[in-house]
């Protein structure tokens, strides 16, 4: 099969249209309609052997593909609208291709995502996804607004991805229960659109958790100015599998600084308290506070005994320092 037919056979279907697609698969080139919305755009890539497993299964690969993307559309506070697809694949493989699409297509059509496009071609198994959405502009949700005396919220609990990989990896053997949430934490990691779509205009800065709540706050921390953050990671910070884990002895410092959760980290202005929690509960989520802005050091944490956490080493680099 050539690729233009494997195009057909497989891609088009998920050209699904939507308000600014003029022009989808098919051409040299989309077409999109300007809205009235400023548009939020972001790609990630994912690697065989880098941030998956060549053998895993292909409808995970799909699906978390689009998910990572999702999720930083969603940290915008914007309304995924719009996917590409680049492709390397190293052979055509039926069955690979038609599961990558399904796992694909499941999260695309929850959320009315049309792929308008992309690049396939042979090499080592990488898919990189990008994605777009739209959002008021005065509304966005942006790293840079974060001020002191602000509220620290995260959208749900951290540590489930980093606590998934640890069991896929066969280095944390928790119950089998446990076992499962945890890595279908890690291999299909739900976006928190409807999160990020309440808290636009509502809350200040926000960011996905991806390289790990220490090093994604930090993130925040810096691009407002280069304050500080005190927080506190008690049980509620943590889903009820990451709260069992450290009561069996493992080490809360790995939780928040390990990566994969695909959580929104936000700052809110306390005197919003009130309708914060409001348009959070008719999204259906309870935000977890955290803690609050201040005016530099960067991030100190403690967990509720008082004792630091230390996050020195926090964050996933794939140059570490060099
Ligand atoms: P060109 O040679 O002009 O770059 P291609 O042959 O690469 O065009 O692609 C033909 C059409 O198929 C384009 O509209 C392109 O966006 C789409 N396409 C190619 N690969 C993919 C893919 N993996 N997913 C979605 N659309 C794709
Ligand atoms: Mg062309």
């Amino acid at each position: 099969m050539n690729e233009f037919a494997l195009i057909d056979r497989f891609f088009r279907a998920l050209d699904t249209g939507g308000d600014n697609v003029l022009l989808g698969i098919g051409d040299d080139a989309a077409l999109m309609a300007p809205g009235r919305h400023a548009m939020a755009i972001c790609t990630d890539t994912l690697v065989g052997d880098v941030h998956f497993r060549t053998s895993d299964d292909p409808r995970d690969i799909g699906f978390k593909s689009l998910a990572v993307n999702l999720s930083d559309i969603a940290a915008m506070g914007a309304r995924p609208t719009w996917a590409m697809l680049n492709l390397v694949l190293p052979r055509f493989d039926a069955a690979w291709l038609e599961d990558f699409c399904r796992g694909f297509s499941e999260l695309a059509r929850q959320y009315g995502v049309a792929l308008i496009g992309g690049d396939t071609t042979r090499g080592p198994l990488t898919v990189s996804v990008q994605a777009g959405g739209a959002v008021d502009p005065g509304r966005a949700l942006r790293r840079d607004a974060a001020r002191p005396g602000q509220l620290v919220f995260l959208s749900a609990p951290v540590g489930d991805g980093w606590l998934g990989l640890a069991v896929a990896e066969g280095r944390y053997q928790p119950s089998t229960s446990d076992g499962e949430f945890l890595l279908d934490r890690l291999r299909r990691p739900r976006p928190h659109v409807a999160e990020g779509m309440a808290l636009a205009g509502l809350a200040a800065a926000a960011i996905d958790v991806s390289d790990g709540l220490l090093a994604d706050l930090g993130h925040v921390l810096e691009a407002s100015g280069g304050l500080g953050a005190d927080i506190v990671l008690d049980r509620n910070a943590l889903s009820p599998a990451g709260g069992r884990y450290v009561d069996s002895g493992g080490d809360i410092a790995s939780l928040a600084s390990g990566g994969d959760d695909y959580v929104l980290c936000f700052t809110l202005d306390p005197a919003r308290r009130a309708e914060c929690e409001a348009a959070c509960a008719k999204a259906g989520f309870d935000p977890v506070e955290i803690g609050v802005i201040t005016e530099g050091g960067g991030v100190q944490a403690c967990d509720r005994a008082g004792r630091r956490i230390d996050g020195s080493a926090a964050g996933f680099r794939h140059f570490g320092d060099d």
